[in-house]
């Protein structure tokens, strides 16, 4: 593959993205950094060789998702040979809790979640046969009580799972505390840090095992990683030709592992400053929406949330309305997970409506002109939903 042709493609992917209209769903995924696509292109094209593979050339492809490894490790404090790679975070989850609860089995039957983790932490743990899950409530900010946990604490508790950061309300965990206390206690805990990954410091010093998605951080979708710590014990989710240790059986995607692994280093580099311009985007857009709706209230802890989230109840208005009504936007009702009619089971923990609440997700692509124009677009999409609420009303009341 030619440079020219290389950088045509770029040029293409970057100006699809603008025909696409204006993104900002950052929590339901992330457009790829072209550095990431850059750094992956050699390994799509130019060298197709298997990591798993003899001789020299098929080596150039091992080193590459070595040097992956380090990235990802690096980004969370974690040694490079802990580094698990998935197809993305479900996969990660799964392989952590089923994993996990079946190694240790023998310990205990008792796992503890959060109420608002996300599916693939829930449903996990509910397909888990023969173990007893605890559902632990939120306080009304969307943050976990860790008094909570200490009480839910059983003699046979093996495993615990909360999340870092949600993808719905944004609001972070204190995941280090909870990390202690199950260190503390001898209990494993995995962490869910889809979202935080990439947003926010991590050291995973009291964590034995993290998940990381690599569509959340300007990586493609279907490649993650799973983090866990030296020592504790885990059971495949599948089986095969015993590739990750026999951890993660299946030939290596090296072009997605390389992608992960730029992803991370530019999110360690960049993560400072990104995250200041984007607490400033929000504060803007956060500012904007509640004049034009001054009983607008931001869901989940105002000051305990990652950078770019807004999670928000528009009062009584119908957001499922406004988010058809602003068609040139991608942005979400609740969460990308939920289609139109269905309830957030995060949202309902924090007893707030579904069907009022508009996520909006900022993120590196963003800038000023997205938030101004979705500001406009608001604007004329609330006008809009007053006029027909009204015609609808006088056809109603004059008996059309
Ligand atoms: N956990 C969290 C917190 C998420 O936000 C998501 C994606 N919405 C997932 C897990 C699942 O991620 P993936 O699409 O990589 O399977």
């Amino acid at each position: 593959m030619t440079k020219f042709a290389r950088a045509f493609f770029l040029a293409g992917a970057i100006l699809g993205c603008y025909a696409f209209g204006t993104y900002l769903d950052y929590q339901a995924s992330t457009p790829c950094d072209p550095r990431v696509v850059d750094a992956m292109w050699p390994y799509i094209f130019d060298n197709p060789t298997n990591p798993h593979g003899m001789g020299i050339q098929h080596k150039k492809s091992m080193d590459a998702v070595v040097r992956a490894r380090r990235q990802i490790a690096s980004l969370i404090r974690a040694k490079p040979e802990e580094i698990f790679f998935t197809s993305g975070a479900t996969e990660s989850n799964n392989l952590a809790i089923q994993g996990i609860a079946k190694a240790y089995a023998r310990k205990g039957h008792h796992i503890i979640v959060c109420v608002t983790e996300h599916k693939s932490v829930l449903e996990a743990a509910r397909h888990l046969e023969g173990f007893i899950v605890t559902y632990l409530p939120v306080k009304p900010n969307g943050v976990l009580d860790v008094k909570q946990l200490v009480k839910a604490i059983r003699s046979d508790t093996i495993l615990v799972s909360i999340m870092a950061a949600n993808n719905e309300i944004g609001v972070i965990q204190p995941f280090d505390e909870i990390g202690r206390i199950c260190r503390k206690r001898e209990i494993i805990f995995h962490c869910d840090a889809s979202q935080a990954a990439g947003k926010i410091h991590l050291n995973v010093k009291n964590i034995d095992a993290l998940t990381v998605s690599g569509h959340k951080i300007y990586a493609p979708k279907g490649i993650g990683a799973l983090y866990i710590r030296k020592g504790v014990k885990i059971v495949p989710l599948f089986w095969g030709g015993g590739q990750q240790l026999g951890v993660r059986s299946g030939t290596l995607p090296v072009p997605l592992c390389v992608a992960l692994g730029e992803a991370c280093a530019i999110c360690e580099k960049s993560m400072n400053r990104e995250a200041k311009k984007i607490s400033f985007l929000q504060k803007r857009l956060l500012k904007g929406i509640i004049k034009l709706v001054p009983n607008a209230t931001l869901n989940g802890d105002h000051i305990k949330r990652i950078p770019g989230n807004i999670s928000i109840s528009l009062g009584n208005i119908d957001t499922g309305e406004v988010v058809r009504l602003m068609s040139n936007f991608a942005i979400s009702v609740a969460s990308s997970c939920y289609g139109q009619g269905h309830t957030s089971h995060v949202l309902q923990a924090l007893h707030a409506s579904s069907r009022n609440t508009l996520r909006v997700g900022i993120g590196r692509f963003t800038d000023e002109s997205d938030i101004d124009l979705f500001l406009q677009d608001l604007a004329r999409a609330l006008r809009q939903l007053k006029k027909t609420s009204f015609q609808q009303n006088y056809e109603l009341l004059s008996g059309y």
